[in-house]
């Protein structure tokens, strides 16, 4: 399988409109999606999609990988519209790991394709199948689904693939993750064998092209910024703490930061209930509550509700770590270290946005100094310890800062006295 490779720079700072030296007009988009472009108010391409956009006009199958908010949902949905056309068949399956970042893809699709009359429909659990049966007789050119309820309707016969052109796998390290790939095969395999495929996700691990290979044919690789790294708009910090003071340190983190509106992210649904409950007793903040055991109903009323700033804080699970594009998160904090490195790169990349500024604080208690190590490898940096001025800490080896006392922790930890849950992959 042949590859190539454009990277920028490690050091080059996060692609900004203004630091790409082509417009949008000289990537051989469609006069209608430039219409849809222009509308949306984007003045120059972002990294990604100057170098994705020009690659998968030519129809080969493209890895595209950039940092967290660096516009890679129009990396893929513009040329694929302008590849479209004018309507016609169901051309185009874009799969998503959540539902609302499918949504957020739809919308996405609406806005640049409205010119040209592309039709896209969502398909998702957690609401009923009549709107979407409707959706597929009337006819449609773009389906953004999440796999379970996708291979529902593809089982009851109400969904035909065999005109199927492109296929995209969006947060594909996500897709082909233990959890959903089976599903994701069986997706596949009912695919045509002639199509394009277009991968795409923040965190591309090196052997996705081996894994994905029953997918792909001879990818072509866009990476752009330094792979798997967080975006460079957010500065972010761990504070150490006893792990009986977590709870504590949390409350004052959120009372001492200056935020406008901030994500928490919490490794379970009942610690993400616990510190909602807590923070709603203390009265100064609208909460909202994020996580799998939500009705999907309840979850779109929390996301609307945090993007219009009738909650100025949302506590979810890892459901809300991925793509969510909302503007002006300030702060994300969160309240463990999460197991899996990626989902570190994610969940912090909801703030520092489109080139905004964002802050992300990490909670590091001893046991999952193994988990901030594996971050640190996984982003190829030093993550900096802070701490709170006036908080009246317990002690902790965590809050020694000679360096030996931190190295007998990390090598006693090492030896497996105390362990974090496992890798996904
Ligand atoms: P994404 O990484 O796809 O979630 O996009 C992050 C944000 O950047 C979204 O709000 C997009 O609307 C916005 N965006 C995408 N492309 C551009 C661009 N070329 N110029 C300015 N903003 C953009």
């Amino acid at each position: 399988m042949s590859e190539q490779i454009i990277e920028a720079p490690v050091d080059s700072p996060a692609e900004t409109p203004q630091e790409v030296p082509v417009t949008f007009a000289d990537l051989g988009l469609s006069e209608a999606v430039l219409e849809g472009v222009k509308k949306a108010g984007y003045e120059r391409p972002t990294g990604i999609q100057a170098q994705a956009i020009p690659m998968i006009l030519t129809g080969r199958d493209v890895i595209g990988s950039s940092q967290t908010g660096s516009g890679k949902t129009a990396a893929f949905a513009l040329p694929i519209l302008s590849l479209l056309g004018t309507p016609g068949k169901l051309r185009v399956l874009i799969l998503e790991p959540v539902r609302e970042l499918a949504s957020q893809v739809e919308e996405q699709f609406l806005k640049y394709g409205g010119e040209a009359g592309i039709r896209s429909l969502l398909i998702h659990g957690g609401v009923g199948y009549g709107k979407q049966r409707e959706g597929l007789e009337a006819g449609v050119d773009v389906l953004i689904a999440t796999p379970g309820r996708l291979l529902d309707l593809m089982q009851q016969r109400a969904i035909d693939l065999r005109y199927l052109e492109i296929l995209v796998l969006d947060e594909v390290d996500r897709m082909l993750d233990m959890g959903f790939m089976p599903d994701v095969r069986r997706i596949v395999q009912q695919c045509p064998e002639k199509r394009q495929t277009l991968f795409f996700s923040a965190t591309i691990p090196p052997e996705i092209a081996s894994l994905a290979a029953f997918a792909l044919k001879d990818p072509f690789k866009v990476e752009v910024g330094r792979p798997r790294g967080a975006a460079t708009t957010i500065s972010h910090y761990f504070y150490p703490v006893n792990r009986l003071q977590r709870e504590e340190l949390f409350l004052a983190l959120l009372k001492e930061t200056d935020f406008k509106s901030v994500m928490v992210f919490t490794k379970t649904k009942a610690d993400a209930d616990m510190l909602a409950a807590r923070v709603k007793t203390q009265g100064e903040y609208k909460v909202a509550l994020m996580h799998g055991d939500i009705a999907q109903k309840d979850r779109t009323k929390a996301l609307a509700g945090f993007r219009t700033g009738e909650f100025d804080v949302i506590i979810a699970t890892d459901v809300a770590a991925r793509g969510l594009d909302v503007t002006g998160v300030t702060h994300v904090i969160n309240y463990s270290v999460p197991d899996n490195p990626e989902d570190y790169v994610h969940r912090i990349g909801r703030t520092g946005r489109a080139e905004k500024e964002g802050d992300a604080f990490t909670i590091l208690s001893a046991d999952e100094l193994p988990a901030a190590q594996a971050v640190e490898r996984f982003i190829g940096q030093t993550v900096e310890r802070r701490r709170l001025p006036d908080f009246a800490y317990q002690y902790t080896t965590m809050l020694d800062d000679s360096k030996g006392a931190q190295k007998a922790l990390a090598e006693n930890l090492g030896r497996g006295r105390l362990r974090v849950g496992k890798r996904r992959r």
